[in-house]
């Protein structure tokens, strides 16, 4: 299949959902992100600051880029007002830096909080306790440079659907939590990135409003 029937193929699940494809290109070359641009797909996913910067300097620029990789705190400057959203929003000290580089910039970056919902200890992201008391310590009100969008998690790498389906619900319950305390009435606040190649069936089934796809999309 090419690239353009494989889109077609995940639309069939997402759009009805209307929940927003990531192309998850990180190891993909200029042409195949061309091809799926050339099909109409308009939101990429890249995990690498440098790749970010060198295949968004080369390709059109109506291309909505989604940063998903953990980002260091170092690096923060080659991505900020570049990324569309970015959802690896992972500690207190990263999301300070991210807001004081959008401040100088004059600029809100978007970007998400990355949850810790899987079981496997190598993932990033914030505990779901750790994301509550920074709410209630309003933590989330002293950044007036992020809009702060929605969680991200992933599940863990399982051929278990349940788990797989209670990490989710996981994250869905936290979001929804979220929107009732820290964020009410925060329109902003709405996203759950959440659901990849092997798994967005059921992330869809759990509420997710992104997934973000490259395997399934990309790999012949
Ligand atoms: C690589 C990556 C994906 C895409 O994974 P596939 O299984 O190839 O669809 C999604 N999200 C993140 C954070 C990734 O790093």
């Amino acid at each position: 299949m090419t690239i353009r029937e494989r889109l077609k193929d995940i639309r069939q699940t997402t759009s009805p959902a209307n929940v927003t494809l990531i192309a998850v290109s990180k190891t993909q070359p200029l042409a195949a992100i061309r091809e799926a641009y050339a099909a109409g797909q308009r939101a990429f996913g890249e995990s690498r600051p440098q790749a970010l910067r060198e295949k968004a300097a080369q390709l059109p620029a109506d291309i909505e880029w989604h940063f998903i990789g953990h980002l260091q705190s170092n690096k923060v400057k080659l991505v900020c007002g570049l990324a569309h959203t970015i959802h690896s929003g992972d500690s207190p000290a990263l999301l300070r830096t991210l807001n004081d580089e959008a401040q100088r910039r004059q600029c809100v970056q978007r970007c998400l909080l990355q949850v810790r919902i899987a079981q496997e200890p190598t993932k990033f992201g914030f505990m779901p306790d750790h994301l509550r008391q920074l709410s209630a310590e309003g933590f989330f009100t002293t950044l007036p440079h992020l809009q702060i969008a929605g969680l991200m998690g992933m599940a863990t790498l399982t051929d278990n659907t349940a788990q797989i389906r209670a990490e989710f619900r996981t994250l869905r319950q936290l979001f929804a939590e979220m929107k009732q305390t820290a964020f009410l009435d925060n329109p902003a606040f709405c996203e759950r990135s959440m659901g990849m190649s092997g798994d967005y069936t059921i992330a869809i089934e759990e509420g997710s409003t992104m997934i973000r796809i490259g395997t399934l999309l990309f790999t012949h």
